[in-house]
């Protein structure tokens, strides 16, 4: 075996890592601090060569794969022990077409990447909240942000996709070449190949206002209330997700620190001069604190960054909702006012307007009609807490998982076993099976949220 790798390790462009080397330790973390597992090796691919040359090695030696794009997978599903993990992370490039308003982004990038050179042209793509999560991991599951409603999930604006299969070939996946591939990787995660190469639509977005307005814990019930109709009714222009969560400290006033809030946070792209007008409704509810201006869209992308660096403890638990009814409201007030440490927080993500206007069976994405994408995560930066923010996590999904819509959000989960997959793709999962035992008949691809083939 070890001539093998040293061959693998001879060929490879980028850098094959192995335990003894020095800058191991290093590039085995993932985001969660909680995840710690120690891959055989680690090959830091540089161009589609080396994927394909690293698929191949994986597969005819019978090698756990784990496929890594930005690392941010709340599961760590971007890593694995003993196998060999394909790291993207050297697969970066940001072109941007001004004339179509499309963008090619490599397998290997994150979001912020992504802002940085696509907002001097007025263009954005949609995607989530925190600049340092990974292209590859969130466009394949689906992708929420600041942007839903308005544009659709990531995968809305998904044209089209080059991938390296389990059998190590080369191919272009979108609506005109292997369709069927193109319809499984939008929302099916990494199951099907491993992305090399991503085309999205872009957006005419440069400004925006936004920011967050924040209530005393104890207005929860009637917030969410409001907020539950005010978002529904709002144009597509508002976004606008609502939180249960706690002012850790600056650029905060310090009234507020270390006190529990219900909080949402607002993203407008519309017309400045009707701001105003939309936001007058959100003014007249008295928010304890507001902060809402103008800034560029790549400011709305990184607002939350500093408070969430890698490295933390990190659990998380989801849920799809249609509502926000009285038992729901009354169980955000109850763990609401309980958030065990100062960066834990649940958000409610709305998924109405763009979203909701692509059919259930378009893409692999299920829950075409849920009005939420909620999430219940627990932070903290000590190891000695992760009890702690793991069992409110778990009490708060408990409370809320009766009267959600049943499945959840697949990038927003912890490892939940095979039935909660299947419950996440509800009526779309028996052709995701198909295609997968078409793409990757021997599960070759499985560190992911798995789909089993049939075989
Ligand atoms: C702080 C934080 C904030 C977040 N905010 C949002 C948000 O606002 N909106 C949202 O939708 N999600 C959000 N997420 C969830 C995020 O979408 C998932 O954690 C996602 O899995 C991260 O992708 P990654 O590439 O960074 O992860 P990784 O851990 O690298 O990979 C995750 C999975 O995707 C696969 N994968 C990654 N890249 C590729 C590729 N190029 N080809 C094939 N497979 C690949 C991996 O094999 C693995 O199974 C957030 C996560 C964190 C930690």
């Amino acid at each position: 075996m070890e001539t093998k790798i040293e061959d693998f390790k001879s060929q490879l462009r980028g850098e094959l890592i192995l335990p003894k080397d020095s800058n191991y330790d290093e590039s085995r973390k993932v985001y969660n601090g909680m995840i710690s597992k120690y891959p055989a090796m680690i090959a830091k691919c540089v161009d589609v060569a080396d994927v394909m040359l690293a698929v191949n090695f994986g597969r005819e030696n019978n090698i756990l794969v784990a496929v890594r794009g930005g690392g941010h997978n709340g599961g760590g599903l971007g890593i694995c022990d003993n196998g060999l993990v394909i790291d993207l992370s050297g697969i970066k490039f940001v072109h941007v077409d001004t004339k179509k308003k499309t963008v090619r982004v490599g397998g290997g990038n994150v979001w912020g990447e992504v802002d940085h050179a696509t907002h001097p042209f007025g263009l954005a793509v949609p995607a989530g909240i925190i600049s340092t999560t990974g292209v590859g991991g969130l466009t394949l599951g689906g992708g929420v942000g600041h942007l839903t409603r308005k544009y659709g999930l990531t995968i809305d604006n998904l044209l089209e996709a080059d991938m390296v299969l389990a059998d190590g070939t080369f191919v272009k996946a979108s609506a005109d070449e292997n369709s069927d591939l193109f319809w499984a990787i939008r929302g099916g995660g990494g199951n099907f190949g491993i992305v090399t190469s991503f085309l999205f639509q872009a957006h005419n977005v440069k400004m925006v206002i936004g920011g967050p307005s924040l209530w005393p814990v104890e207005q929860t019930e009637e917030i969410m209330e409001w907020y539950h109709q005010f978002i529904h009714d709002a144009p597509e222009d508002l976004n606008g997700f609502v939180a249960t969560m706690i002012i850790p400290g600056p650029p905060f006033p310090e009234f507020l620190h270390n006190k529990q809030f219900c909080g949402i946070v607002w993203c407008y792209v519309g017309d400045p001069d009707k701001a105003d007008e939309i936001f007058k409704p959100v003014r007249d509810m008295n928010p304890i604190f507001e902060h809402i201006g103008e800034m560029p869209y790549p400011s709305v992308q990184t607002l939350f960054d500093a408070m969430m660096p890698p490295g933390m403890q990190w659990y998380w638990r989801a849920d799809f909702f249609n509502d926000i009814r009285p038992e729901l409201r009354a169980q955000h007030l109850k763990f609401g006012s309980k958030i065990p440490t100062p960066l834990s927080q649940m958000h409610m993500y709305p998924l109405t307007g763009a979203a909701c206007r692509v059919g259930k069976e378009e893409t692999a994405w299920a829950y075409r009609d849920a009005k939420y994408a909620g999430v219940i995560v627990g932070v903290d930066p000590d190891p000695a807490n992760a009890d702690k923010i793991t069992q409110w996590c778990k009490d708060y999904w408990e409370a809320l998982h009766p009267y959600s819509a049943g499945g959840a959000y697949l990038n927003f989960i912890m490892d939940e076993g095979q039935e909660r997959v299947k419950a996440c793709y509800k009526h779309n999962y028996d052709r995701l099976v198909k295609i997968k035992s078409k793409y990757d008949p021997n599960n070759f691809f499985r560190v992911n949220q798995n789909i089993k083939p049939n075989v």
